[in-house]
């Protein structure tokens, strides 16, 4: 019989690692979930525990890190991720980006695994070229507040390559773009829950600054199917998963009015720095290479959403 192959996920109680952590079970992997609990639940991959294939690892990725047996993958999604926490935890955001991914780095250098880094569409910065391409370095403040997510996921990535060209570390880059789902925290201050859970409240939706800029919102399966593909590829560069359906934050307030029936009203507030005006992937890469595009437009993404955090109010 074939040996069961073994995948860590770093951060795997969070959104979307308790998604891939479902998705890797079902592909016929042992998975150990470690996670230190800070922005992530245990709730979200309650329903595992009971599974023999599934492992719970309470653990701050950033400490000296061991698993015993082999490992064939290392998926590095360990990060707070939303402005609300990581503006709230500035430096542990930077440790987990740089010293986690050191460790993680090291654990899949010693098991000889394949490591597969969360990075984000942030390393784009304020973009100055539109959509999106992986060629593009970006234009990132390294100082503004938003510097600590940004510059620890450029590093993280540098740290990636490093490993990969100097101790021939098998590596993958995957550089997410706005992902939502269920799952997602209402208060984790991104646009959709927090658009969501005022219409569901009643009380009115804050645009920052004009609405007029963009985002390309990606519902979580489709993410999870591309991140499955690229880590059974080849390809060691990094690739934009993403829905390149580009919105208003305008238009996407309303589409959310429009859903849930909301009286709510719109509120303007004065734009973060740093904000991206615009965000879209150029998703060729994946296409050619893995042959993934999103499939989940976002009327049916926006309502399996909404039915989940109706469902926990
Ligand atoms: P999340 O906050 O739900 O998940 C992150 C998880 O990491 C949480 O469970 C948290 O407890 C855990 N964690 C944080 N620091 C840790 C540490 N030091 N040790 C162990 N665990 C730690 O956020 P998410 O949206 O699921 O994001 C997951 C990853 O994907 C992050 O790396 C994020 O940067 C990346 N990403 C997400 C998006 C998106 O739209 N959701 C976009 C781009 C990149």
């Amino acid at each position: 019989m074939q040996k069961r192959k073994r995948v860590l996920i770093t951060g795997g109680s969070g959104f979307l690692g308790s998604h891939l952590c479902e998705r890797y079970i079902a592909e016929g992997y042992e998975v150990f979930c470690l996670d230190n609990l800070s922005t992530g639940r245990e709730e979200n991959v309650a329903h595992l525990f009971r599974d023999g294939n599934f492992v719970f690892i309470k653990y701050d990725v950033t400490n000296y890190l061991h698993i015993a047996g082999d490992l064939d993958l290392i998926l590095h999604f360990a990060s707070p991720a939303s402005p609300i926490d990581y503006l709230e935890m500035p430096i542990q955001t930077l440790k987990v980006g740089s010293l986690g991914t050191h460790k993680a780095l090291g654990l899949a250098k010693a098991k000889n695994a394949r490591f597969l880094l969360a990075s984000t569409s942030e390393v784009y910065g304020d973009p100055l070229i539109h959509p999106q391409q992986e060629e593009y370095w970006g234009n990132v403040n390294p100082i503004g507040f938003r510097g600590v997510y940004d510059e620890a996921k450029r590093f993280a990535e540098a740290m990636v390559m490093a490993y990969h060209r100097f101790h021939n570390l098998d590596t993958r880059i995957v550089r997410i773009f706005n992902t939502y789902g269920p799952r997602m925290r209402l208060d984790d201050g991104r646009a959709l829950p927090t658009f969501m859970g005022q219409a569901l409240r009643g009380e009115d939706i804050t645009i920052f600054g004009d609405g007029l800029q963009t985002r390309s919102f990606c519902y979580v399966d489709d993410l999870v199917e591309g991140i499955f593909r690229l880590s059974q590829s080849d390809y060691t560069n990094p690739v934009n998963i993403g829905n390149p359906a580009e919105i208003t934050i305008l238009e996407f307030a309303n589409e959310i009015l429009k859903l849930t029936g909301s009286k709510s009203r719109l509120a303007f507030k004065e734009l973060p720095t740093d904000d991206p005006k615009v965000r879209q992937p150029d998703i060729t890469k994946a296409k050619e290479i893995l042959g993934w595009e999103p499939k989940v437009g976002r009327s049916e993404g926006l309502q399996k959403t909404y039915d989940f955090f109706r469902s926990r109010m």
